[in-house]
């Protein structure tokens, strides 16, 4: 029995690299509250996605729900996002006291489909929040005019675009602020974490408050904050991964490469294609498979993959506007694209240590499912 591969696996430092990251710790006992390496990661960021400011959090998901407080909208506001992702962008909003509306997205590159928001717009809509899901860009020029034209906020789910460049500008500097991810999983982490990357200092000097209580100053707390910090132990992994950042992805895209050469030519599974103007990071590699043509289904591919003890991942399935949770609240079928793509995609292993011949078996047993029905 051949070991199981996982659908993604955390990159790591060596061990020596982090040991010397984190030994200063031990002497100078700041372990939190903007210690050295937080500030040095801060300023590294800021660097590497060239923007005037990134504001460090304990996970992505907070940084999230940080900023929609920060933004201070009115409860119950409207927030135009998209169900073709990840739980955290729904729940951020719904935990805000704010309601999402959701947007259908586009069948060639699974963003939000800009010529559908405007018909959203209502006296309560607040903020638009899209997502660059799987590292694809949304229409931020679209968006970012329809935002001007309305005087909505923007606020992009940049967690999959870590490096990823729009017309050689990093996606960290669209939009009012985008939130980035450093989740174990993610092209970049530190083990847990996250950051709102934003033009605006003061918005980014009250997020510095709202994530440690709303504390101020030493007599003075001006926001019912809670506790979303990022600690030294994750600030140094930061460190340590970002010396590998071109590295990493350089990985990523030979198994990308290799995947695309196997499967782009298969007659009823189609691929996310590049997009003009757009440095892509690799994160995800989703197919899509259309049972009519491929002769099985996603389903299909799922069940032999995990026979051969090959985990892929039906991602996203369910649309967020389907979980149990939000019963009654939405319907999916409002959105028939997104819905269509969560019956029908399965994202395939992909970290930048998956060898080739790893990425060939996985590929044999795909085609191998093609007319099994
Ligand atoms: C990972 C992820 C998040 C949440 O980030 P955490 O750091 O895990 O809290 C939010 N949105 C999307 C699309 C994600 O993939």
């Amino acid at each position: 029995m051949s070991d199981k591969i996982m659908v993604t696996r955390s990159s790591m430092p060596d061990f020596e690299e982090y040991c010397r990251e984190i030994k200063d710790l031990w002497d100078s006992r700041w372990l939190t509250n903007n210690g050295a390496k937080h500030g040095l990661l801060e300023k590294h960021l800021a660097e590497y996605f060239d923007v005037p400011n990134v504001t460090l959090f304990t996970n992505g998901h907070l940084a999230l729900e940080n900023v929609l407080e920060a933004m201070d909208f009115p409860r119950g506001g409207e927030v135009i996002t998209t169900p073709f992702t990840f739980a955290s962008t729904t729940h951020a909003i719904v935990r805000s006291g704010l309601t999402p509306v959701f947007c259908d997205i586009k069948s060639s590159d699974y963003t939000i489909d800009e010529s559908l928001i405007e018909q959203y717009i209502t006296d309560r809509t607040c903020a638009i929040l899209p997502v660059h899901v799987y590292g694809k860009v949304c229409n931020v020029e679209a968006i970012e005019e329809i935002s001007e034209k309305h005087s909505l906020k923007v606020i992009y789910d940049a967690a999959h675009t870590f490096g990823v460049t729009y017309k050689g500008v990093s996606t960290a500097n669209f939009g009012d602020a985008s939130m980035f991810s450093f989740h174990a999983t993610k092209v970049f982490h530190t083990i847990e974490g996250g950051a709102i990357c934003c033009k605006d200092g003061e918005l980014a000097r009250r997020l510095c408050d709202i994530k440690n209580f709303g504390i101020h100053g030493p007599e003075s707390t001006l926001y019912v904050g809670g506790n979303a910090k990022m600690n030294e132990f994750q600030a140094a992994m930061g460190i340590c991964n970002l010396r590998h950042i071109d590295e990493e992805i350089a990985k990523r895209k030979a198994v990308v490469e290799r995947y695309i050469s196997r499967l782009s030519d298969v007659k009823g599974i189609t691929l996310c294609g590049d997009q003009p103007h757009v440095e892509n990071n690799y994160a995800y590699f989703p197919v899509i498979f259309d049972p009519e043509t491929f002769g099985a289904d996603r389903d299909d591919v799922f069940a032999a993959l995990a026979e051969k003890n090959i985990g892929a991942r039906k991602y996203f399935y369910p649309l967020t506007s389907a979980f149990e949770c939000y019963q009654g609240r939405f319907n999916p079928e409002e959105t028939p694209v997104a819905l269509r793509l969560s019956l029908r995609v399965l994202t395939l292993p992909l970290y930048s240590d998956l060898s080739l011949d790893c990425v060939d078996r996985i590929c044999d047993i795909v085609l191998s499912c093609q007319n099994i029905k």
